[in-house]
């Protein structure tokens, strides 16, 4: 089955309206491979200023989080119908650092990608993965089985195969640790035997599954050469618009 590779740029909570443009107009100029689809998330702020930057493009757009209600007294949230305005494409759910300091947990993981999933086309990127402890404890894989049985509780096939998993595990995000290309395949191997388990081989075959933890030009070739590993979602890399372009150009 061949994956269409999908590289997305996570841009945590870094970047002005401004600096957005500016990026843009950089990262367009950039020279990159058409044989990979790309995306930037960004703070909501952003949304709006990414969408007309980077228009008439093959360039994505995603917001980085989403409330499961329409709207209510939710001080602080974005609903759905916020970002379905802004014409938002895709959108981050259940990272790691909004599990661990926003009180992210599987139950509202769940919730959000029902409301995407069924009330809109924005594709959920899903982050799921173990810390340090967890893998050093050998849990990693009841860690990760655990999140995607309960992320995808009650969601039926045609809607659970529209969703992309980034296996991010915790200890490589934002530490300059990268899991090894065997490590990572090994991991998002058992990620698509999961979802194959799930649902069926046929919807595993399709699943596009990202790596995420300190991806950068100098590893990502390797990473994303292996069989299981279809795209990336990069943290700080993707900051730069020349290292974000040399990561969707090491896709072979
Ligand atoms: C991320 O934010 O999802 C991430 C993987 O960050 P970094 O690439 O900086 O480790």
């Amino acid at each position: 089955m061949s994956r269409t590779p999908f590289i997305a740029g996570n841009w945590k909570m870094f970047k002005t309206m401004a600096e957005t443009k500016e990026f843009a107009e950089a990262f367009k100029k950039q020279e990159r491979t058409s044989a990979v689809k790309t995306a930037f998330c960004v703070p909501f702020t952003d949304l709006m200023t990414a969408k007309e930057a980077f228009a008439g493009t093959d360039i994505g757009v995603g917001a980085q989080n989403v409330h499961f209600e329409d709207e209510g007294a939710f001080t602080g949230e974005v609903s759905l119908p916020m970002l379905k305005e802004i014409g938002v494409d895709y959108c981050v759910i259940g990272h790691s650092e909004r599990r661990q300091y926003f009180n992210e947990t599987d139950e509202t993981c769940n919730l959000k990608l029902k409301k995407l999933l069924q009330e809109s086309d924005i594709t959920p990127i899903l982050c799921v993965g173990e810390n340090l402890e967890e893998r050093e404890a050998g849990k990693a894989e009841d860690v990760v089985s655990s999140e995607i049985k309960a992320d995808f509780a009650g969601i039926p096939e045609d809607l659970a195969e529209k969703v992309v998993i980034a296996y991010e595990p915790i200890w490589a995000i934002g530490t300059g640790k990268t899991a090894g290309p065997e490590q990572a395949e090994e991991m998002c191997g058992f990620i698509r035997r999961t979802f194959a388990s799930l649902y069926s081989s046929a919807a595993a075959d399709k699943l596009i599954i990202q790596y995420g933890g300190s991806m950068k030009p100098e590893n990502a070739a390797a990473l994303l050469a292996e069989a299981d590993i279809d795209g990336g979602l990069v943290g700080g890399a993707s900051l730069q618009p020349d290292k974000f372009a040399a990561i969707l150009n090491a896709v072979k």
